[in-house]
Parts: C-alpha cells; structure tokens; sequence
C-alpha cells in the first residue's frame, strides 16, 4: 500500500508558522513545517489534524514516548504540590533522583550528581568540575563532535562550521579525528591496530607531542556515538584505548550521553557497550521525557568543589525530577529492552531497503540510535547532501518524522515505546520517499 501525500502545511499551520518567522529567532534550524497539536507515544498530530509517525522523538528525548500516561502523572502529582523552590533549598524527588542516578551510573564509584536545564549546562558544569579538580585548563574534543552551543561547550562543538561561524569559540580545546571507519581520514598501517587505536595513537603522537601537553589537559570530552555529527559508531577499540591514554596522563574521561544514554541504544548508557568506565557523564534529552533536565554526574572523588563554585536557579527542578524518576522507571521496567529488540529489527530492514537502494551508502547504529548515510555512489562514497533533503521532505509529506544529522545522514530516533508494526508504517514511508528522491536525483 503507498501512503497518501499531506498537503503540508495545512491552513492552521501555515497561519503559525507565519506569526512565528514575526518574533521567533531566526537562528533555529527547522528542517520543515511541522506544527505540533498532540502526541501519544510515537504518533503525533498536526493542527490541521494530519497523523504523522514520529522517528525524531522531539531530537531523541521524547525517549517513553509522548506524554505517557505514569510521566504525565508524575509532573501532575508534583505540579499540586509545589512547581519550584529553587537550589538553595531542598526537596525529597531531587534527593531520590540522585540515588536513582548513583545506581545506574556507568562506573563503580559512587557518584554524586550536579542537575541543570539542558544537555549544554550539563556539559558546561562538567568543563568547569575538570578544570577546577585537575588544575589544569585543556582540553581534547573531536572533529565531528557536538556538546552544545553555550560558550564552552561551544568550544568542543565541531559538527557543522555554521555552528561556530561569527562567534568565536573559546581557546583551550584541541580537535582530534573522531574514528569513523565508513571514512577514515587518518592514514594508518591494520597490521599495527585498527582505526580506533589510529585515533588515539594521533592524540599521543601529534597531538600531545606538538601542540598540547598532555600535562596541561584536564579532560577527553567524547560522544559514545556522534550524535549531530552523523550517528557515527566507533570501532571497539576505540573507548577502552582512549581510557588507557587518560589513565597514562591522569587526564579525566568525560562522556556525553545526552543523545546516546537513557536506554536508546540498548543499554541505559552508550558507553557501557564498550565496558569502558568514564570519571564524568553528561546527560539530558531522553532522562525526563521532555521535562527540561540535564545532569553531570561525576565520581564522588571529584566532587571537591565548595558551596558557591557552582550552582543554578532551576538544578533540580521538582517537576523535571518528577518526570526523570517516572522515565528511568519505565526504561527500566522494558524500554531499554525494546530499544535494543526493535532497534535490531529496525536495523536489519533498514539493511534490506539498503540493498535495494543505489543511494544508502551506510546504515550504522545501536538500538533505536540508528543512521543512514546518503552517497551518489556506493563505491566512490560521494556525499549526497540533496537526497537525504529530499527524502526528509518526502517522507514528512507521507506523514512521517525524521531528522538529518551530520552532512548526509538521516537519524531513525523513534521513541523507545515503538512498536515493531509502527516501525514497518515507517520504513515503508521511508522507502516511497527514499524511491522518489532518488527518481529527482537521477540515481534510480
Ligand atoms: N550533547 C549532545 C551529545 C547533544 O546531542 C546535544 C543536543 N543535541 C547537547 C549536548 C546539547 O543539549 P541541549 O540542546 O539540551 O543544550
């Protein structure tokens, strides 16, 4: 069965979207037209009332779908009782969530937890817990990388130039090459490692040896997976080497979870895949369902900072804790395990429209974190920026969400309550779009 074309956007829409271009910053980088009026797990509605399949999940968070009925519960319980009090006070959720988080931490020591607003806070809390426990103010980022837009973590931010462009990124952080084995960049001998150790050893042998002494760097700042940089999976040697070089240097590991933790891929955090213990996480996104929370969770050991070194007005919301102790119970009453299901299942049939299709170059991925990469030519690799447009236009058209990521990459990020069936709608939908943009392209 093909799927009926949308006549997008519909009268309501196109009456916001024209009120929204008055006041709303420019600077947001909407793909296309989707007003949003409801949603209920992985299907949303428009305001002219057209259903859509959701693969985008609000940019990976709406990770227990939309507003599922225990996380809607818990805001409504918290909202009759209080709605803020601020971080000076204190609160039993936000108590028990750091319990919560100290339980599922992704190393052995016992943790302590810094809560903020976003995923950027989280990773600005954690630049600042690096610098002031190590004394020391460098730092090691990744091309390719994304960490947030707030001035520090704007530093690390390497996925797109317009990113950084006119704003003049802070100094101290040095970019080293993420490995990507679809396209390696670093010339390297197999006989001596693969592309992870390539990356690492570049780290040590270029880097520390002509630009950055090691002895200055506080942290490696790291993704698990490149999220905004184009879903990018590293090789396994890559998180267990990369551990040994910040051990060798006492140098802390810093991970970013924002886009990859709370059970997306099949784990409750991307790195455990690796079984490679971090000093630092860095969460957001998916931990609250789409309540506003991030947090830096650290080993209690680095923990050495004294009241007034930093803080916020909103750490800890009562609402977004509310939210974030429904979700992590949920993911771990079966969404982590549907991540990794589904997520298998999405990917073996996304590897069968790949056969079928000139213009897939790569489908990569773990769990419901999924990527597919977009060329002119299976062999050459050429990038193709123009199909993945159109297939994003077409398939949002056939009343289908997805996102792209990185250069040439659409990102298959439904929310963990997906259901097989739902997947097929959407890959079905996929593929029509997918078959009609490589008709335009002239690659069918
Ligand atoms: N880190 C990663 C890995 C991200 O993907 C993002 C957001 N895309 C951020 C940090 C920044 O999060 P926020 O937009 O909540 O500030």
């Amino acid at each position: 069965m093909t799927s009926k074309k949308l006549n997008l956007p519909g009268p309501k829409a196109r009456a916001i979207l024209e009120r929204d271009a008055a006041t709303i910053s420019p600077s947001y980088p909407r793909e296309y037209p989707f007003v949003m009026d409801h949603g209920h797990s992985a299907e949303v509605w428009d305001v002219d009332g057209n259903r859509f399949l959701d693969f985008a999940a609000g940019i990976a968070v709406c990770s227990t779908g939309h507003s599922h009925p225990a996380v809607v519960k818990a805001i409504q319980e918290q909202a009759e009782k209080f709605i803020h009090i601020s971080s000076d006070f204190y609160h039993e959720k936000w108590v028990q969530l750091g319990e919560k988080l100290d339980q599922i931490a992704p190393f052995k020591e016992d943790a302590q937890c810094f809560m903020a607003n976003s995923g950027s806070e989280a990773v600005e809390a954690a630049i600042k817990l690096a610098r002031y426990h190590s004394g020391r103010h460098r730092f090691i980022g990744f091309h390719g990388a994304f960490h947030g837009r707030t001035m520090g973590a704007l530093a690390f931010t390497a996925s797109k130039a317009v990113q950084r462009r006119g704003f003049h990124p802070m100094p101290g952080v040095t970019h080293a090459p993420f490995p990507n084995p679809y396209r390696p960049r670093l010339a390297f001998d197999p006989t001596q490692g693969d592309y992870g150790d390539a990356c690492v050893d570049y780290i040590e042998n270029v880097i520390f040896t002509y630009e950055c002494p090691p002895e200055d760097v506080a942290a490696v700042l790291v993704e698990p997976i490149q999220g905004e940089g184009g879903y990018v999976v590293p090789p396994d040697s890559f998180f267990p080497r990369l551990r040994k070089l910040c051990d060798k240097y006492g140098i802390l590991l810093i991970v970013d979870e924002v886009q990859a933790g709370m059970g997306r891929t099949g784990k409750m955090f991307a790195i455990q895949h690796w079984h490679t213990e971090p000093d630092i996480v860095c969460m957001a996104k998916g931990i609250a369902s789409g309540m506003p929370l991030g947090a830096m969770v650290a080993r209690k050991s680095l923990m050495v900072w004294p009241p007034g070194a930093h803080g916020n007005t909103y750490g800890g919301n009562p609402l977004s804790c509310a939210a974030a102790l429904a979700t992590i119970r949920l993911l771990e009453e079966g969404l982590i395990a549907n991540a990794a299901q589904t997520g298998q299942h999405t990917l073996d049939a996304l590897e069968e429209i790949a056969a079928r299709h000139p213009s897939i170059g790569q489908v990569r991925g773990k769990g419901l974190m999924i990527g597919v990469e977009f060329v002119t030519n299976k062999q050459t690799k050429e990038r193709a920026p123009h199909v993945r447009e159109k297939v994003i236009h077409h398939a949002f058209e056939r009343g289908l969400l997805v996102l792209g990521c990185g250069r040439n990459t659409v990102r298959v990020t439904p929310p963990l309550t997906i259901s097989p069936a739902e997947i097929d709608e959407g890959l079905a939908i996929f593929e029509e779009a997918l078959t009609e943009a490589e008709q335009e392209a002239q690659l069918a």
